[in-house]
């Protein structure tokens, strides 16, 4: 891996990937988030604190790192300010190290209500939203009405007509209220106001940066099996989570992308509806929730927990042209006797090994599982390979094989400090050299 890398999710989100892009950040002075809005929830802790952050990535906990909120984000202004005041009343110093896109969405106040609906009106197939109106804007976006950060900045004249269009199209579907376009204007003023000091063309600071020879972290948020186009289709987010997002997310060409780590935990859990073919529905999977807190950042909700997938992570590595995998968790299984792992699927008879995209298969597909034994001494806070239990190592090239690709880095705990970076990997000699 040379300059740029990619950090992204393999499977439903929720990966761990703040911690890893925690970890990485000292060795980039740029971070970039390049899709998502704010129903992403980095936790991240550091020396005990702990910080969730929805919006801005997480390098802006570290001093002097700039952050980069790029034009495939959809960004709610309110959101945003909290997520800055936060911050701000932690000691953490926001301006000068902000920057979002002025081609970036906004999400205007109506769309969290179309959200409610939206999901309200497809009942028993309702997506398990986190209901934040981020899939509305990016409707608003692909539909060609959406407003932008620079339209904020522009021409006064030109945002009210199109606050007006919209805003009458909005009660027109929601006529329980009527919403006074004046209102959302002069909201929209304010908060293009405050808004002015972060912004910026983030594709001629990026390449500016790369002329300068400065290392970029495109960070991901959410998963690839939440990808709008190579997700769990409909069960997804409304971006693309996958590499190709980096490109469109932020106006950087794919020779700017120089190696991508992807992040899978070492076993599966996914949010939302749709299905899942390793979810454990009894006494296992509650044990997994509880023992991994697999309970959502943003929202609470709890997880679906299940076995490793390697159909889903393999599937992931293609996606993504995954170099190495960043694999968190490890800690979790700590105690299992026994620990199983999806090969492959079974599909009336035949043995799949690709990930299907008919929805109606993957319901179908009956995990084929490898049983691996478990371990009784800890690996919690584990930080050598060489210190695992043996069974531990064991099952961790045990996925590197089925998987096709490396582990590089392991996490064995949520503090910075709980990491395994293997040394023969070529994460580590990257991170040595730089
Ligand atoms: P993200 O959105 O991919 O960053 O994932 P989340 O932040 O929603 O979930 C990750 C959660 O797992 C956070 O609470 C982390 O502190 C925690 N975490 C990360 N790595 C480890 C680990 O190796 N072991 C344990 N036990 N917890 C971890």
């Amino acid at each position: 891996m040379s300059t740029n890398i990619a950090v992204l999710g393999t499977q439903w989100g929720d990966e761990g990937k703040g911690k890893i892009v925690d970890l990485l950040t000292p060795h980039f002075p740029i971070v970039a988030r390049y899709q998502g809005g704010h129903n992403a929830g980095h936790t991240v802790y550091v020396d005990g604190r702990k910080f969730v952050l929805h919006l801005i990535p997480s390098g802006i906990l570290h001093d002097g790192v700039r952050c980069v909120i790029g034009n495939g984000v959809v960004v709610d202004a309110q959101a945003l300010f909290r997520e800055v005041d936060e911050l701000q009343d932690l000691g953490v110093e926001v301006d000068g190290r902000l920057v979002v896109s002025d081609k970036a969405h906004l999400i205007l106040p109506y769309h969290r209500e179309l959200d409610v609906l939206s999901e309200a009106r497809r009942g028993e197939r309702k997506i398990g939203t986190t209901s934040r109106g981020i899939g509305p804007a990016y409707e608003d976006k692909i539909g060609r009405r959406g407003i932008r950060i620079c339209d904020l900045l522009g021409d006064r004249e030109a945002l009210a007509a199109e606050v007006r269009e919209n805003v009458s199209a909005r009660n027109r579907i929601i006529r329980e209220t009527t919403l006074d376009w004046r209102e959302v204007l002069d909201q929209l003023v304010r908060d293009g106001d405050r808004l002015r000091a972060w912004v910026g063309d983030v594709s001629v600071i990026l390449a500016e940066a790369f002329r300068q020879g400065q290392r970029v972290l495109f960070e991901g948020a959410q998963g690839t099996l939440l990808d709008i186009d190579h997700g769990t289709y409909p069960f997804v987010t409304s971006s693309n989570s996958t590499v190709g997002g980096v490109c469109t997310g932020l106006g950087v060409p794919p020779r700017a992308i120089h190696g991508t780590l992807g992040v899978a935990k070492a076993y599966t859990t996914r949010v939302g509806e749709g299905p899942m073919p390793t979810e454990l529905h009894g006494p296992e999977g509650e044990q997994l929730r509880e023992s991994g807190q697999e309970y959502g950042a943003s929202t609470g909700r709890p997880r679906r927990c299940g076995w490793y997938d390697a159909v889903v992570v393999r599937y992931a590595v293609r996606i993504n042209g995954v170099d190495a995998l960043a694999l968190t968790k490890l800690d979790v299984l700590d105690g299992l006797s026994t620990i199983d792992v999806c090969t492959a699927y079974e599909v009336g008879g035949r043995v799949l090994t690709e990930f299907p995209s008919d929805l109606r298969v993957l319901a179908t597909a009956r995990p084929r599982y490898e049983t691996l034994p478990g371990w009784s001494r800890p690996t919690r806070g584990v930080t050598s390979f060489d210190a695992l239990p043996r069974e531990a190592q064991e099952y961790i090239r045990r996925l590197e094989a089925i998987t096709g690709v490396p582990v590089a880095l392991v996490s064995t705990g949520s503090d910075r400090g709980d990491t395994i970076i293997r040394p023969e990997s070529a994460l580590s000699t990257w991170l040595r050299a730089h």
